[in-house]
């Protein structure tokens, strides 16, 4: 049998975290068992639904790349079918009409509230019976799923393991509305049959539904899938996570500057765990998912883990990987890379010392743009009259220099300490503060080497004249 799992999410909103992670969960087993991924959008409610929302979830499927095997489906376009499997089950006497009002439904709630009884929908009461027995074809009616009344629904969740709910906690669910439309519970079964679903995974708040779909699922004679429910996530104060903590959309992170393949080893581990290993290829991530290893408990999410995760990402990535990303912020910060480096030169360089990409970004604007201030605290601390000297000598030495590699810059900065009998500090400060405009960077030489000849000695020169001006005026 191939495994199939699907996401299915509602367009109601952008794509969280927590959804995110649910995808990642059931894409992930999906890939581990060589099957297939399907995407759903259950846009039934259309009221809440948006077209925004839906490419909002889209967006952010891809930016994770979690790639679908099938669909999107929509299920405002399987109307048709969902009707269909209502008429079948009409037809088998395992749905059926009901007439009472929703006030009615409210008189009876009342009642059994007041009674102190569970208050639920039953078939059997009398008022409901009468209003059934009276009733004329073509007066306005739900259809109900006649759920059984005996024994109980067991089932074997892959995380939390077995549960069972009898079957008289379970009342008979309306699978279609007066206005002709098919409930959320009933369309569900019917795709997940459809699509041929082997494994749902899903998150916990639908942990409800599903003894009432499994019934449903029998009812028309279909395979009953696996379920998977994962746990909620939290905040890091314990409390579920929304907006008060931060960013929650999946976009958000790619705006704050973290990359996919940093926020997927997070998201994999919020919950789920193979030995005490933290950092994972997609190889490897899909070589070890297990359903059964996700945690039953919810888990906090912690904002400086993934951080650090990001910064091993950039560290660690294909440059060219990282580049793809960071080009959405140079972008964004307006750096045009046409005229400097290879990006992805700046990004060995600069990539280790930077835990997101408009970090990444920011520090790479030196490189190909010229700036007509130097920042204040490094200027006035070491572009200063001692400077001068040694930036002059190591101008004229840069100006003669033929062959523009780190290792002969290395060797201008070690001549100039040789020839002034200065230390590595006198001249490596100023040169950072002339070439870079601040006070903190890569290794000089190596920043140096890819800023280029022509655009460090103009900005040696311009560090030269800054410093005489500053003499002038003192
Ligand atoms: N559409 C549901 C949601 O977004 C998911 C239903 C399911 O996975 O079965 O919460």
């Amino acid at each position: 049998m191939t495994v199939k799992t699907r996401f299915a999410p509602s367009p109601t909103g952008y794509l969280h975290v927590g959804g995110a992670r649910t995808a990642l969960y059931s894409w992930l087993y999906a890939k581990s068992q060589g099957g297939e991924f399907v995407l759903r959008i259950e846009d039934t409610d259309i009221e809440r639904s948006t077209q925004e929302a839906v490419d909002a979830i889209l967006e952010g499927m891809q930016w994770m790349g979690l790639d679908w095997d099938e669909g999107p489906y929509y299920q405002t376009k399987r109307f048709d079918r969902y009707n269909e499997m209502v008429d079948k089950l009409l037809a088998e006497d395992k749905a059926y009409k009901c007439y009472a009002s929703k006030e009615l439904l409210d008189e009876i709630r009342a009642e059994q509230e007041a009674n102190k009884e569970m208050a639920r929908y039953d078939a059997n009461h009398p008022k409901i019976v009468a209003v059934n027995q009276a009733a004329k074809d073509g007066d306005p009616c739900v259809i109900r799923f006649r759920n059984p009344k005996e024994g109980s629904v067991v089932f074997e969740d892959q995380i939390r393991g077995r549960i069972e709910i009898a079957n008289s906690q379970l009342d008979d669910l309306i699978i279609r509305r007066t206005d002709g439309s098919p409930t959320y519970n009933f369309c569900v079964v019917v795709d997940d049959w459809d699509m041929g679903i082997t494994h749902v995974v899903r998150g916990e708040d639908h942990i409800n539904n599903t003894p009432r779909q499994i019934n449903i699922y029998e009812a028309l004679g279909a395979p009953v899938p696996t379920f998977a429910h994962c746990a909620m996530i939290l905040g890091d104060d314990g409390a579920k996570l929304s907006k008060r903590h931060g960013a929650v959309s999946v976009m958000q992170y790619r705006d704050e500057g973290y990359l996919p393949n940093a926020l997927n080893n997070y998201l994999v581990r919020l919950g789920w765990s193979h030995g005490d290993q933290e950092i994972f290829s997609r190889e490897e991530m899909i070589e070890f998912f297990s359903l059964n290893a996700i945690s039953k408990s919810a888990s906090a999410f912690n904002t400086d883990k993934l951080l650090w995760l990001n910064n091993h990402y950039i560290k660690t990535s294909e440059p060219e990987y990282v580049a793809e990303h960071l080009q959405w912020h140079l972008d964004n910060q307006s750096i045009n890379i046409e005229n400097g480096p290879v990006i992805t030169d700046v990004i060995k360089l600069v990539g280790e010392r930077c835990n997101t990409l408009i970090e990444l970004a920011e520090q790479s604007r030196y490189f190909y743009e010229d700036f007509s201030e130097f920042e204040a605290g490094a200027a006035k601390k070491h572009l200063r009259g001692v400077a001068k000297g040694p930036l002059e000598l190591a101008l004229s030495k840069v100006e003669a220099l033929n062959d523009w590699t780190t290792e002969n810059l290395h060797g201008v900065i070690a001549q100039v300490c040789e020839e002034l009998e200065i230390g590595m500090g006198k001249i490596g400060m100023p040169l950072r503060v002339a070439v870079t405009g601040g006070g903190q960077s890569p290794s000089v030489d190596a920043v140096m080497q890819l800023i280029g000849q022509e655009r460090v000695i103009s900005r040696i020169k311009m560090a030269l004249a800054f410093i005489a001006e500053r003499e002038a005026n003192a």
